[in-house]
């Protein structure tokens, strides 16, 4: 089906641009000029609205009170079509430290998701996040399901082929080294988190394929002292270590605007993602009451104040925040012009991911990924593979 979008500011590769028409042709954007094609097919008045790049979530456990660990086709559409509605076209769902079955039963989830003709955000692959993690920095993950990464289940995973998008693992494990060599020769990206390697170790890691750092600041060592030395933790590694990218939970509360200002100051942009890593509280009101992880062996916690909490408000339980909030944290509160922040959410991860040539900036060619904004920040419509997936701010299908 043809489309055509007129009137919107269109963020091109090179800034944004007025009086661009954009027109959408076998799910790829087929031209963008100031004249309407011959054959525009349905034209879709953007007046007043910005039109950016999908955007990519690295990082996402949940959404519109569904996890992906629940491993039904109804969770998998409900989480997908509520990120979805704040503008993401590309998203990879992410696991936390589970039983192997579990893990099997949302793998096929995700084939059968595959599978219905709803319209979704792309979904390339899992992001495995865990079990391969240090017990030392586990945060909310159930240390039941840590484990040291082994021949065994290296290969049980690489079963799975190209579903397997990302490992987030702690490299200074046994085993960990060997891991990423063997993942990332498969085409997997390897990420860096939960975490308590010094510097030496991340050193390592990279030369082992690890190429990303999972949730900056969260579940990471950091500074410290050995004796009389001082030892660069993965955060400070990450900062100086430009073979890695990072990302960062934007929603101005799991890393608080001064830091966020900080990260901007010593990182390259073009190596900063923004990621929701949020909850199935993502989309839900205020004294919602959610389940971290699976509905089975999930523990409680209560949406508040654009965040989840633990219920005797003590921390932080995961983040509630969508990708369009993460862009507006970081103009707002990080001061980061707004084109550098939308990069940070489209064209960056989709660099991470090796998908730059089809994904993460509207150019003729690419795949038609586009999200309509209003100035204010309300996603309008979406654009999924040339799907008008969220028309007026409803889901189409
Ligand atoms: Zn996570």
């Amino acid at each position: 089906m043809n489309i055509t979008i007129t009137g919107a500011r269109v963020l091109t590769p090179e800034g944004f641009q007025d009086n661009l028409a954009l027109h959408i042709k076998d799910g790829v954007i087929a031209a963008l000029s100031p004249a309407l094609p011959d054959d525009p097919g349905q034209v879709v008045d953007a007046a007043g609205l910005l039109c950016v790049p999908g955007f990519i979530d690295l990082h996402v456990h949940g959404g519109g009170g569904h996890d992906f660990s629940d491993a039904t086709v109804e969770a998998f559409v409900g989480a997908a079509q509520a990120h979805m509605l704040r503008g993401t076209t590309t998203l990879l769902p992410t696991t936390v430290c589970n039983p192997p079955e579990e893990l099997e039963r949302i793998f096929a989830a995700l084939t059968a998701t595959r599978a219905t003709q709803h319209a979704l955000p792309y979904m390339p692959g899992l992001h495995i996040e865990g079990p391969w993690i240090n017990p030392k920095q586990a945060g909310a993950q159930d240390p039941r399901y840590i484990l040291v990464p082994t021949e065994e289940s290296t290969q049980a995973l690489l079963k799975h082929g190209k579903d397997v998008a990302r490992v987030t693992a702690a490299p200074e494990l046994p085993g960990a080294l060997g891991l990423g060599d063997t993942l990332s020769a498969q085409g997997v990206l390897m990420s860096i988190g939960h975490s308590d390697a010094d510097y030496g170790q991340v050193q390592e890691a990279v030369r082992h394929g690890y190429k990303l750092v999972t949730h900056l600041y969260s579940g990471m060592s950091t500074l410290h002292r050995v004796r009389a030395m001082r030892v660069l933790g993965v955060v400070e590694s990450a900062y100086l270590m430009d073979e890695l990218d990072v990302e960062i939970i934007a929603d101005g509360l799991h890393l608080p605007p001064e830091l966020l200002q900080l990260i901007v100051r010593c990182k390259p942009w073009d190596k900063i993602c923004l990621v929701t890593d949020s909850t199935r509280g993502m989309g839900l009101p205020d004294g919602s009451e959610i389940i971290l992880g699976s509905l089975t062996a999930g523990q409680k916690a209560i949406v508040e104040n654009g965040v989840a909490y633990m219920p005797d408000f003590t921390c932080f339980a995961g983040s509630v925040a969508s990708s369009v909030r993460c862009v507006k944290t970081m103009v707002e509160k990080a001061h980061v012009p707004l084109e550098d922040a939308i990069r940070m959410m489209t064209l960056h991860p989709s660099r991470v991911l090796g998908m730059e040539s089809r994904k993460g900036t509207l150019a003729v060619g690419m795949d038609a990924d586009i999200t309509c904004l209003t100035p204010a920040w309300n996603v309008r419509h979406v654009f999924a593979m040339g799907r008008h997936a969220v028309r007026d701010g409803q889901i189409t299908g």
